[in-house]
């Protein structure tokens, strides 16, 4: 409980700075609940609830493993060790509060109304009322009383709350986290770095400082002849849904099949067998592939796609013992930034969430890893994946989703001149020297307002290509 700083006293920083502080922080003192609590309250104050209550759950969580559900045994605990009673009992009251208004602010799930009210009642049984403490709790009361006569009427209408995309405001840099600097590197010495990888094709990649931050681009450095394959490019990630015999590591059918032994996942090969052992079967394989497949199976009947997508990545982490965001496939890919940077719209995808808590039960995530785990980390990572990962189809039906490091950078337009093949691109018209590359992301067949509506809310797009400027 060493360092504990109750209320930060901490001169003005940049938000960035600040969360680089505070997250130094939490890695020297992952077992005090302050720690975890301070930078929870950084993130409230910054408008970002639902990355708060994680930091606000730790918290909560270190509290409940040294004493009783009312408090009264942690207070006499740390009253031992470094506070003084007074601020103890602050302490907890203060972390309690702070935990069931961060499940208010997230209420874009609705069970978190439920766990917010559970808290607040029990809160209020500790005779603490510093600093009108009781109506502060009385307040968000009435508040999740409204919440819930106004929205949850019926369990459908639940279901339908919690299933849907939410917009919700936060404050945004750029289209980015305010920690989050990674645009701010050079633009030159990244450009340089992009085109080591391409220079085997005749293209090039450049970046300009658009209205959804730095966006990288692919274009020609030569005239280039239609139905060209332009580049061909092994997937560095690959997951599907297991349903055929479809290679777990390089998502081609298997014609001869080869299984792992100890859990009877399937392969192409044993040249894939073995390297999805070094890179990141080795981890995954027996006792949490089940715990994964039940724990999804509870979320996300329809899909295990995107949250396999993760727990690979995280595996891979784990074996190359670096940050999943350091990852040779990740590293080189940009996350999703919202289209319009003057508005304060973010979109929170509710699933993503729920996604989270399943990813470190999978790992089985102690205190001593929880910060390779951190929310920040896994959410930019699932941002990453949402708009670089590539889906697969099997006529309507998707059964597989692929990462790519090159051919991911490539941009839309509903007038595409390229077109992806498996792991192939091919060029659909001639293309001119200095012209971008671009695909259709979505049905260029829909309509402008559905592809609009797709764009926007998938992958963050305002499309300004020729269709969409008519
Ligand atoms: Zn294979
Ligand atoms: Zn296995
Ligand atoms: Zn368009």
């Amino acid at each position: 409980m060493e360092n504990a700083s109750l209320s930060m006293a901490t001169p003005i920083l940049s938000p960035k700075d600040q969360f680089d502080l505070l997250t130094n922080r939490t890695l020297l003192y992952h077992n005090n609940p302050a720690t975890w609590y301070d930078r929870a309250v950084m993130f409230i104050f910054m408008g970002y609830p639902d990355h708060a209550i994680y930091d606000i759950t730790r918290a909560y969580h270190l509290i409940k493993r040294v004493c009783d559900a009312d408090g009264c045994k942690f207070i006499s605990a740390v009253t031992l060790k470094v506070f003084p009673f007074e601020a103890a009992q602050q302490l907890y009251c203060e972390i309690v509060y702070t935990f069931a208004y961060t499940l208010f602010a997230c209420r874009f799930k609705s069970q978190y109304i439920t766990m917010c009210k559970s808290v607040l009642d029990m809160v209020l049984k500790i005779p603490y009322d510093e600093n009108g403490f009781v109506e502060r709790v009385q307040n968000i009361q009435r508040q999740c009383d409204i919440v819930c006569n106004q929205l949850f009427r019926s369990d459908e209408d639940v279901a339908a709350y919690d299933r849907s995309i939410k917009f919700v405001d936060r404050i945004m840099i750029n289209g980015r986290y305010p920690w989050d600097t990674s645009d701010s590197r050079g633009l030159p010495d990244i450009q340089r770095r992009y085109n080591d990888m391409v220079q085997t094709y005749a293209l090039e990649v450049k970046f300009s400082i658009q209205r959804n931050g730095l966006q990288a681009g692919i274009f020609a450095k030569t005239p280039i002849r239609a139905g060209n394959i332009v580049i061909t490019e092994t997937p560095s990630v690959v997951v599907n849904t297991r349903s055929r015999n479809v290679c777990e590591h390089c998502g081609t059918i298997c014609i001869h099949i080869v299984r792992c032994q100890e859990c009877q996942i399937a392969y192409c090969s044993d040249r894939c067998r073995v390297e999805a052992n070094t890179l990141y079967h080795i981890i995954l394989c027996g006792d949490r592939e089940r715990v994964f497949k039940r724990s999804f199976a509870a979320v996300c009947a329809e899909s295990y796609l995107f949250p396999m997508m993760i727990v690979k990545l995280f595996a891979m982490s784990i074996v190359m013992k670096v940050s999943v965001l350091e990852l040779p496939c990740i590293q080189p890919l940009r996350p999703w930034s919202p289209s319009d940077m003057n508005s304060k719209s973010y979109v929170v995808i509710p699933y993503i969430s729920d996604y989270y808590q399943i990813t470190c039960d999978v790992f089985d995530v102690t205190m001593k890893f929880v910060l390779h785990f951190d929310y920040h980390i896994y959410e930019t990572l699932c941002r990453i994946v949402i708009v670089n990962g590539f889906s697969i189809f099997d006529g309507e039906t998707q059964t597989g989703m692929q990462l790519y490091q090159t051919i991911s950078w490539i941009n839309h337009s509903c007038k595409p001149n390229c077109c992806r093949s498996g792991n192939y691109l091919k060029t659909k018209r001639a293309i001119n020297a200095g012209e971008e590359l671009t695909i259709a992301y979505v049905n260029p067949g829909k309509s402008y307002l559905n592809r609009k509506h797709e764009l926007k809310t998938i992958f963050g797009l305002e499309c300004m290509c020729s269709e969409c400027r008519q």
